[in-house]
């Protein structure tokens, strides 16, 4: 009996540590730089082509799913144009606008292009880039620091993999990887809602899984908006 109650409480602390901490990460913790004595936790969230046969999926209830963490509110994004067209700023902007749009509070500011972003640095600067990812089938991954003790993400960064040609469906045909299309989903989990897997939501901007031509995550649907209102309210 002490044995299996012994098991039970470890088995609770191990589904909090997880809970708390959705992937792995590397915890820092900064005396110096753009966040002196905050006590950091890395996420790093990825984004893959196609669903892996035997994937696991998960239970999501409504349809989506939150990180438990919230995006410190009102801040900009850099993205760094090389790699990609000048024009790719306006699309990552309409991804922003299109999660603000469905919430009261003001999430985000803007998107502007600067050639100094770097992703994966911790440097208090919202980073976005086009560059190749080491893992195929990677579509896009996007980082975030949290403070461990507010549960503010306090800092985020993408990375788009330049494995894919990425452009605008409209104008670049099926064959592209459109970038308002993922840049809407990479959003999301920089505003603190986690990807889904169970096939029976795979029309939602959340789903964890995307491919060429697709542009159905461009707009939100009432679970991704259910689950961003729960967050930043309505
Ligand atoms: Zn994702």
């Amino acid at each position: 009996m002490k044995i299996g109650k012994n098991i039970s409480l470890s088995l609770s602390l191990a589904i909090a540590a997880v809970f708390a901490f959705p992937s792995a990460g590397n915890a820092v913790t900064l005396s110096t730089g753009p966040y002196p004595g905050k006590n950091l936790q890395k996420v790093e969230v990825v984004h893959y082509a196609n669903a892996k046969p035997g994937a696991a999926t998960t239970k999501t209830g409504g349809g989506y799913k939150l990180t438990g963490y919230k995006l410190g509110l009102g801040g900009n994004c850099y993205l760094n144009t090389s790699g990609v067209d000048e024009g790719a700023v306006s699309k990552f902007q309409a991804a922003v606008d299109t999660w603000d749009a469905a919430t009261s509070a003001e999430i985000f500011g803007s998107v502007t292009s600067d050639s100094d972003a770097v992703y994966g640095d911790l440097d208090g600067k919202n980073s976005i880039v086009f560059d190749r990812y080491p893992t195929d089938g990677v579509i896009a991954v996007t980082a975030y620091w949290v403070d461990r003790s507010t549960r503010i993400v306090v800092e985020f960064d993408m990375m788009y993999n330049t494995y894919y040609q990425w452009g605008t469906v409209e104008s670049n045909g099926t064959g592209v990887m459109d970038i308002q299309n993922i840049a809407t989903h990479e959003f999301g989990h920089a505003f603190g809602l986690s990807d889904i897997y169970s096939s029976a939501y795979s029309h939602v901007t959340m789903y964890g899984y995307s491919n060429f031509g697709d542009i159905a995550k461009r707009t939100l649907d009432p679970q991704d908006v259910l689950g961003i209102q729960k967050i930043y309210g309505k």
